[in-house]
């Protein structure tokens, strides 16, 4: 496996003809990226991570400074599962300076998570148009847990002609039914058991169990596949999830 910081070094590892696979992450890995790395090992000849944790996408106030990083344990992961090349650039390489061109999906990135998080989705949009045109994968992957997310890029993809395929994996959970996030490492035992209150009212289309928590929004969205999607806070950690209503992910 390879690792690489700049557009130069990631362009002489990188091969036009080769059916690439990028999946594009920001670190802090669990079995919800490993899922996603091994699709895209089955799918693909080559295989790309990007690991950047995005400063676009982060509010004034939220928690890009504390978002947990730890590049020699992802290194080591990615590896195993036969990720071929990491592309972890710093963020002058993807903000050089004098950068001032971003991507607005303009409806659909300023609904749910958008309302609540405003400029979250440019920034997600901004990065993987950036990230599409240094990589050329012929498909992207990314996780289901991020609904929006997901249907942004699709929708990013078809308004500007994007010779990518977005592929959409289910999301995967811990036993106790919690949806795999880096923020859980955030959650003291006693938050993580009241989270789990988020993925109880998801399956149960019920907001009343979200009693004691602050809820941002439960409410479905129609995503293709249309969910069923909430954010809530559990002390000062913000979780997302969603439930998939009809259709397959
Ligand atoms: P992140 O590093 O949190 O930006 O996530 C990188 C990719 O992994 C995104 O496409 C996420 O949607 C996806 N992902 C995160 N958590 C999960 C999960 N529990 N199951 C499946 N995919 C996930």
């Amino acid at each position: 496996m390879k690792l690489v910081r700049t557009a130069e070094e990631l362009r002489e590892v990188l091969d036009p003809d080769r059916p690439t696979g990028l999946v594009p992450t920001m670190g802090a890995f669990h079995e919800g990226h490993l899922s996603l790395f091994r699709t895209a090992r089955a799918e693909n000849d080559l295989v790309v991570a990007s690991l950047f944790v995005n400063p676009a996408q982060f509010g004034q106030g939220e928690d890009l400074e504390r978002y947990p990083r730890d590049e020699e344990r992802d290194l080591a992961l990615a590896q195993q599962e036969g990720v071929d090349v990491v592309y972890a650039p710093g963020a002058d390489e993807i903000y050089p300076p004098g950068f001032q061109t971003w991507v607005e999906v303009e409806e659909l990135g300023r609904t749910l998570e958008g309302a609540h998080r405003p400029g979250h989705f440019r920034g997600v949009a901004t990065v993987c148009l950036k990230l599409f045109n240094l990589v050329r994968p012929q498909r992207a992957y990314f996780g289901q847990k991020d609904a929006q997310q997901a249907a942004v890029l699709k929708r990013m993809v078809r308004d500007l002609a994007l010779a990518v395929e977005i592929r959409v994996l289910p999301t995967v959970r811990d036993p106790d039914g919690l949806a795999l996030s880096s923020r859980n490492e955030y959650l003291s035992p006693e938050e993580r058991q009241a989270a789990l209150s988020l993925p109880r009212a998801l399956r149960a289309r019920d907001p009343s169990l979200l009693d004691g928590l602050e809820v941002d929004y439960f409410e479905e969205a129609d995503f293709e596949p249309r969910v069923l999607a909430a954010a809530v806070r559990v002390g000062r950690t913000r979780l997302i999830d969603n439930v998939v209503l009809e259709g397959e992910t």
